[in-house]
């Protein structure tokens, strides 16, 4: 097939990899508007069973991917000045940069041909492939031009995020929750080289609005920001790459094709950074559509339903799984954390996709409240007060 790739992030990259593997006679076009040593962003996560989802499809990649990455088996949340360890969350930290690379040398590698440095606007040469497909983030111009067909859904989040990096080094991924009178502030915290951390600034409306982030632009921001979390950052300043404050857009679409185009990863839709899952999220959709164009040879049209009808139910359920996150946390705002170790606790329940069970088993210790029997004692006065 004749293959058309909008964008060179993850989820495209991965696409062409894996397609071109399955059958080396398609001829597939990335088409990145970046140039070629452009990334946004710092270190993306990826949870222990991500890494062995995406390994069944490129054990080689993924393999030279999380080699001499940071790893821990841990979280930190911390509220305030108290740290609670949550054992039993593995996770790869690796440089966004890092990936990029590495899966455009595969790509080019396979045989695909890159084009950086050039954006796509419209889609009046959709004619001349096979299959289009739209993995152009979460900003897509290829949704927008088939939103009538597409039918998208965009709900913006209501709290602020602005994405550093740092020099101070998070062994663990780490969330510091700061109630301060003007609203709450989390920062998401994770290193993923020797030297350097991902730095995530979330806030929420009322503390923003109130110290009037909007107003401060790109430097101001991170001084600002720095200093708020001046005791968390061992003298280290936050680090900007064209770090503006956004609010996270959560992307639906209601059909997933138009014609011979259809749409991959952030472009179709979104989960969102409290998860840290979107990659994942893309390069497994990457993988469900490289099998369909695999199992329609020269079909399109098939290729595409049949992605839909795999991909879709896991897919819907992940966004569940996102929108569980998105409340829980944006609910943050208008109540007080309570008891930092049972706040640990109910951050790691927030979405249903930890097993009790298995927490309980990893974070003894930390749940010894509901392994205890009520004393008896308690018991009866309960008792006698009821009567
Ligand atoms: C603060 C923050 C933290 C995150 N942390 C994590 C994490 O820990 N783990 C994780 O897995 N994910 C994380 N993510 C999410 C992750 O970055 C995205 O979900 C993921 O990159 C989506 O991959 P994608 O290939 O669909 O899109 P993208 O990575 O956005 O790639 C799209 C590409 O298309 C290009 N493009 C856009 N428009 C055009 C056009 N018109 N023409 C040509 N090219 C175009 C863009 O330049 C870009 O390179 C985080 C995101 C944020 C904002």
């Amino acid at each position: 097939m004749r293959i058309l790739v909008v964008g060179g992030g993850p989820g495209g990259l991965f696409f062409s990899i894996v397609a071109k593997r399955c059958n080396p006679f398609h001829e597939i076009h990335v088409v990145e508007q970046n140039p070629e040593d452009a990334t946004y962003g710092w270190g993306v996560a990826f949870t222990e069973r991500a890494i062995a989802a995406l390994r069944v499809d490129a054990p080689d990649i993924i393999d030279e991917l999380i080699s001499g990455q940071e790893w821990a088996d841990r979280m930190e949340i911390t509220v305030d000045n108290t740290t609670v360890p949550l054992l039993g969350f593995q996770f790869y930290r690796i440089g966004r940069a890092d990936l990029l690379v590495l899966l455009q040398r595969y790509a080019a590698g396979e045989g695909v041909k890159l084009t950086f440095g050039q954006r796509v606007d419209s889609l009046s040469s959709r004619g001349e492939y096979d299959l289009v497909i739209g993995a152009d983030g979460v900003n897509s111009s290829v949704r927008d031009l088939l939103a009538e067909t597409l039918e998208p859904g965009v709900r913006l989040g209501s709290n602020w995020w602005a994405w550093y990096g740092t020099e101070q080094k998070f062994a663990s991924t780490s969330l510091v929750f700061l109630r301060r009178p003007e609203g709450l502030v989390i920062g998401h915290a994770y290193g993923y080289s020797a030297t350097r951390s991902g730095f995530v600034v979330e806030v929420t409306r009322s503390f923003f609005e109130r110290c009037g982030l909007a107003g401060l632009g790109e430097e101001g921001s991170r001084l600002f920001c720095t200093e708020l979390f001046a005791d968390y950052l061992g003298g280290h300043p936050l680090l900007s790459n064209r770090t503006l404050w956004f609010q996270p857009k959560f992307v639906t679409c209601r059909h997933w094709s138009s014609g011979n185009v259809t749409l991959l990863g952030d472009a179709l839709h979104t989960v969102h950074p409290s998860i840290g899952s979107g990659s994942r999220f893309a390069m497994r959709d990457a993988v469900a559509l490289a099998h369909a164009v695999t199992e329609c040879p020269g079909d399109a049209a098939s290729a595409i339903a049949l992605y839909e009808r795999v991909r879709r139910p896991r897919a819907d359920g992940f966004q569940q799984t996102a929108l569980r996150s998105i409340s829980w946390y944006e609910a943050l705002a208008d109540r007080d954390l309570g008891d930092p170790e049972m706040f640990a606790i109910e951050f790691a329940m927030r979405t249903g996709s930890v097993r009790w069970g298995e927490f309980r088993r990893r974070n003894k210790r930390l749940t010894r409240v509901f392994e205890n029997p009520v004393p008896a004692s308690a018991e009866r006065r309960y008792r006698d007060e009821e009567q």
